[in-house]
C-alpha cells in the first residue's frame, strides 16, 4: 500500500480523522467501529443521518420530492451517537431510533433523500462537527474522503465484488434472525450501488488520494489490521 500522499498531512494538534468510504454491504461499519475502538476515536456513521432524514420525513408525512422541507428537517435535526455494548445507538431529537433506522427499507429511502443537494448541504456541518472531537474520529460513508473531510488524515475506500457483498449482507441478516431472500438483497445492493455512484452530487467514488482496499478475499480482521498498520505506521 502506498501512503506517501498522506504522510505529514496531520499536525499533532488537529483531531485525527480517518475517512472510510465504500458501497453498500462491504462491511464498513464493522471495520470502522473496530478501528475507532482500537485507536480510541469516535465513530461517526454518516449513513445514519441520511436514514434519519428519510425516517423523520416519512413520520411527518412528507414526500421525498419536497426538497426544501426535507432540507429544513435535516438542518433542524439533532443527533447523538453512543456506543452501547458494541452497538452504535443513534438518538435523534432525543429519541433512540437505532432499530427503526436499520430496517431494510430505510437503506433505499436514505439513498433517495441523499441524492437531494439541499439535504446534503444541510447535513454537512453536522457531519463536520462530529469530526471536530478530540482526539479524533473514524467517519464512514460515501463521500467522506471526497467532500465531507477532504483533508482527512487518512482515507480508505473499501470495496468488494458485488457477489461477496451480497453474501456478507445475507449473513448479517441471518445472524439477526431475519428471513432473507438473497435475490432481493442482490437487487437492493445493485440498485443502491447504481444510485449512489450515478448521482450528480457527491457520488460514491474513491478520493484521488484514498487507499483502495479490495476486500473480496479478505475477512474483516484482515481489513482492520491493514488500516491499523497504515495508521500506526505513519501517525505519531
Ligand atoms: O451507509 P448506509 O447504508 O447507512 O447509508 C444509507 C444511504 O445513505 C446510502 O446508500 C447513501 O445513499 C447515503 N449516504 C450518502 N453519503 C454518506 C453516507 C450515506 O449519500 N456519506
Amino acid at each position: 500500500m502506498n501512503v506517501s500522499s498522506q504522510d505529514n498531512r496531520h499536525s499533532p494538534s488537529d483531531p485525527l480523522v480517518i475517512a472510510l468510504d465504500g458501497p453498500a454491504g462491504v462491511g464498513k461499519s464493522t471495520v470502522a467501529m473496530a478501528v475507532a475502538d482500537a485507536l480510541g476515536l469516535a465513530y461517526v456513521e454518516t449513513g445514519a443521518l441520511y436514514r434519519a432524514v428519510a425516517l423523520l420525513a416519512r413520520r411527518a408525512g412528507l414526500e421525498f420530492d419536497q426538497h426544501a422541507a426535507l432540507a429544513k428537517l435535516a438542518a433542524d435535526m439533532s443527533v447523538q451517537f453512543t456506543m452501547v455494548e458494541g452497538i452504535n445507538r443513534v438518538v435523534v431529537d432525543g429519541q433512540d431510533l437505532t432499530d427503526a433506522l436499520r430496517a431494510p427499507d430505510m437503506g433505499p429511502a436514505a439513498s433517495t433523500v441523499s441524492a437531494i443537494p439541499e439535504v446534503r448541504t444541510a447535513l454537512m456541518e453536522l457531519q463536520r462537527g462530529f469530526g471536530r472531537v478530540s482526539p479524533g474520529a473514524v467517519a464512514e460513508g460515501r463521500d467522506i474522503g471526497t467532500v465531507v473531510f477532504k483533508t482527512a488524515s487518512y482515507k480508505f475506500f473499501l470495496t468488494a465484488d458485488v457477489e461477496e457483498r451480497v453474501r456478507r449482507r445475507v449473513e448479517q441478516l441471518v445472524q439477526k434472525g431475519k428471513n432473507v431472500d438473497s435475490d432481493q438483497v442482490r437487487q437492493e445492493v445493485e440498485a443502491r450501488d447504481s444510485a449512489d455512484s450515478g448521482r450528480k452530487v457527491a457520488p460514491l467514488k474513491p478520493a484521488d488520494d484514498a487507499i483502495i482496499l479490495d476486500s473480496t478475499s479478505m475477512n474483516a480482521q484482515q481489513v482492520i489490521r491493514a488500516i491499523l498498520t497504515t495508521v500506526r505506521g505513519t501517525h505519531e
